[in-house]
């Protein structure tokens, strides 16, 4: 007799609908029981986690997911976990803006951190709601940070011509219906001083199936004409890439869109040498471009148990990159500080090695700084490295 995860495994994800399959996605721990079967004790403590972070796991998703592996990577990004419940653990201190976010808000949805990049929160909600998000505080949550009038949005960007470049980001922005997209994208595309867009998706890994719409690709390809469209986005694993997902990738890259990949490096997911290796390989070979790999942010009810120590981390990734050609290692280890992004350049001895690679409008010479810091066996973010 088939099992439900089992009957996942016969579904042709090429071939639904996205609008369709997204209502099949599964929401609540009595349907995600079906799947992965979980005991009365952890059914109690996830629905304590769930009424603070929303679940949603699409079906294509759920079906990468070994249901006998308890330890199983795809797993732990995805179906919320008791771990959820601690703020600051053994790691430290947490907060929920790390990135600093709602210092630079503009209102209306827009993020304006560094001068040349702007940043429209179209959306907050996401095909999946990864457990290890940084915007963990808004996905899939009301909030004020979401955009209200894109026009409005628009109008703003058009009076700062410091403004080069647009991230539409969210949650994840290819989960407006495409007439919407067409429109956002259109009024982006008559502001002069826009050189390039960029589309931060996790669509391509968690649900691959919204890039088999043919409106929106061909729309991306005219539109990639005329101004040069980038998805950012997300893989963490080896195990995301799947050939549904490299049709999806594929899909953008015949439409002419460079994909640049931004994973996190995350406990019990990505924290080995071989799971770097194989995932930066694994990029390569679809044409995707290994860009940066976050450390894990100080994130409340995420770092405790997805943050690996900077330590254990840099010596993790240099084994990884000693073994990769020259493309599968161009990406940057990074902090996704405050005060800017911090590469992590490497240590010697107890020294951490990093240098800035943006200042904030009000601090100039903070560019392309470099920082040595003492490195302690537990530290996991800069602020924890003692000067
Ligand atoms: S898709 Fe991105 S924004 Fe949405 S939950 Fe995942 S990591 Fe967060």
């Amino acid at each position: 007799m088939s099992s439900p995860a089992g009957n996942l495994l016969k579904i042709d994800f090429k071939k639904v609908d996205w609008q369709e399959e997204l209502s099949n996605n599964v929401t609540t721990l009595d349907e995600l029981n079906e799947f992965l079967p979980l005991s009365g004790e952890e059914q109690k403590s996830l629905e304590e986690v769930v009424e603070r972070h929303p679940m949603n796991i699409p079906r294509y998703y759920l079906s990468l997911i070994d249901p006998n592996d308890p330890e199983d990577p795809i797993r732990k990004l995805a179906m919320p976990s008791a771990d959820e419940l601690v703020v600051a653990g053994s790691m430290g201190e947490t907060t929920q803006d790390p990135y600093g976010d709602d210092k630079h808000d503009k209102g209306n949805g827009i993020l304006h951190k560094y001068p040349y990049s702007a940043l429209i929160v179209a959306t907050e909600y996401c095909a999946m709601y990864c457990r290890h998000c940084f915007r963990k505080r808004m996905v899939g949550l009301p909030n004020k940070q979401t955009v209200e009038s894109f026009n409005n949005a628009a109008k703003y960007i058009a009076e700062h011509k410091e403004i080069t470049n647009v991230i539409l980001s969210g949650g994840d922005p290819l989960m407006l219906p495409t007439p919407i997209l067409k429109q956002m994208l259109d009024t982006l595309r008559d502001i002069d001083h826009i050189n390039y867009i960029r589309i931060a998706t996790r669509v391509p890994v968690v649900f691959p199936m919204r890039l088999f719409d043919k409106e929106l690709l061909s729309y991306l390809k005219e539109f990639n004409r005329e101004k040069a469209v980038y998805v950012p986005t997300h893989f963490n694993h080896n195990r995301e890439i799947t050939s549904v997902a490299t049709d999806a990738v594929q899909a953008l890259r015949e439409a002419g869109i460079t994909v640049n990949n931004q994973a996190v490096f995350l406990r019990g997911v990505n924290d080995s040498p071989d799971a770097l290796e194989d995932l930066m390989n694994g990029l390569v070979r679809i044409g995707v471009n290994p860009y940066y790999l976050y450390q894990c942010m100080p994130v409340s009810r995420v770092r405790h148990h997805f943050q690996v120590p900077l330590k254990e981390g840099i010596d993790i990734v240099n084994e990884a990159k000693s073994r990769l050609d020259g493309y599968a290692k161009r990406f940057k280890f990074i902090m996704g500080h405050d005060i800017g992004k911090i590469e992590i350049c490497g240590r010697d001895g107890n020294k951490l090695v990093m240098n800035q690679i943006h200042s904030r409008p009000d601090h100039p010479e903070e560019a392309s700084k470099v920082l040595i810091r003492e490195l302690t066996d537990n530290a996991g973010w800069f602020d924890d490295l003692p000067e």
